[in-house]
């Protein structure tokens, strides 16, 4: 398999209009849109810098998986998101290294990506997402 880059560091907020400030005045990141994916109950904030970025999630129902991961661990880095060439490869690759998978399969992320997540036991605690665009 082919890893690329860091595609996206994605950051867990109890409100995306309450982090920009910070993000956008501070820093001086500016936000390039905000996209809502349905069936993952996230609303994503995209703060490019340079070729990659960092994606503000927001949960947008109480049963969402940032608001669980919120309950727990409070506002913070929730994935670290690789880019890679091929993730159907990177998925069978992984799969016959028996490395633990969350998505066997890809599915659609923020942005128009193609995503799958590892499971944190098998990336030493670190929810990791491959992406492909
Ligand atoms: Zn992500």
């Amino acid at each position: 398999m082919e890893t690329t880059m860091i595609d996206h560091v994605g950051i867990a907020v109890k409100s995306i209009d309450e982090a920009l400030p910070f993000w956008e005045g501070a820093l001086g990141v500016k936000c390039s849109g905000r996209e809502t994916v349905e069936e993952q109950k996230v609303t994503t904030a995209f703060l490019p810098i340079r070729e990659s970025e960092i994606e503000l999630l927001e949960a947008t129902s109480p049963d969402s998986p940032i608001a669980g991961f919120m309950e727990k661990r409070g506002e913070g880095i929730h994935h670290l998101a690789i880019r890679v060439d091929n993730l159907e490869n990177a998925l069978a690759h992984l799969k016959e290294k028996g490395v633990r998978l969350i998505d066997e399969h890809p599915r659609k992320g923020a942005g128009g990506a193609r995503i799958a997540f590892i499971h944190p036991k098998a990336a030493g605690g670190i929810l990791l997402e491959l992406c492909e665009r």
